[in-house]
């Protein structure tokens, strides 16, 4: 029986691609859309693929529509994994042992939720073989704001594992104010951790029931969520 369902954010959280993201994205635009340089000022912290991809097109003067959408898409996926090799990436502190961990107790149902698109998702995580660790998942391949995947992920949880699930004991774990926004929509508890952009003190203003610098402690930490 499944007693707590713990739902990871990926970048800044489970690992760090060094920007992997990013060059992608530039590639593809270069590629498909002759655009050299990605301009200043994109945000990307903690949104979704989807409204990174349409500010990206918008920012470039080029119209967004569904076609240039999906020739996005394909190109930011056709050069994911390659620009993943070109960087040094890393898996960060404490997260393989905590997934080793949570597999091992049995009781526990490890999703994902993030913004980004389901198949760059994949290619992230399999690229640090942490990829089987996950069961299921909210996505950002459909949605501008982060609070929708998290409404994705609840309804995963009620289609998979129980209409019923009670609320307190879904955790989301992530690195920006949006996951902490987004845990609070659907009713979660949410862990923020200062892996990513954000620092401690910066995540603490935004509420969440638990902050940690990183997650090297990995026992501690789920002693604690699990208390
Ligand atoms: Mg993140």
């Amino acid at each position: 029986m499944v007693k707590n369902i713990l739902l990871f954010d990926i970048d800044g959280t489970l690992l760090s691609s060094a920007g992997a993201g990013k060059d992608a994205l530039e590639k593809g635009m270069a590629s498909k859309f002759g655009v050299k340089h990605i301009v200043d000022g994109l945000s990307l912290s903690g949104r979704t693929d989807k409204a990174i991809l349409h500010d990206l097109l918008k920012l470039h003067g080029i119209e967004h529509n569904d076609e240039s959408y999906q020739t996005m898409i394909k190109a930011y996926l056709e050069h994911l994994p390659e620009c993943l090799k070109n960087v040094q990436g890393k898996i960060l502190p404490g997260i393989k042992q905590m997934l080793d961990e949570l597999k091992s107790k049995g009781d526990c149902a490890v999703g994902l939720l993030t913004g980004n698109l389901r198949a760059g998702a994949k290619i992230k995580l399999s690229h640090f073989h942490i990829f089987d660790h996950f069961q299921f998942g909210g996505f950002g391949d459909h949605h501008l704001d982060r609070d929708d995947v998290a409404r994705e992920a609840l309804a995963e949880i009620h289609a998979r594992i129980d209409k019923d699930f009670d609320r307190a004991k879904v955790w989301v774990l992530g690195d920006t104010p949006l996951d902490i926004k987004c845990a609070r929509a659907i009713g979660a508890k949410v862990l923020a951790v200062a892996t990513g952009w954000h620092t401690t003190k910066e995540l603490e203003s935004h509420r969440p029931d638990l902050v940690f610098e990183d997650l090297t402690d990995f026992e501690m930490v789920l002693e604690r969520i699990f208390a």
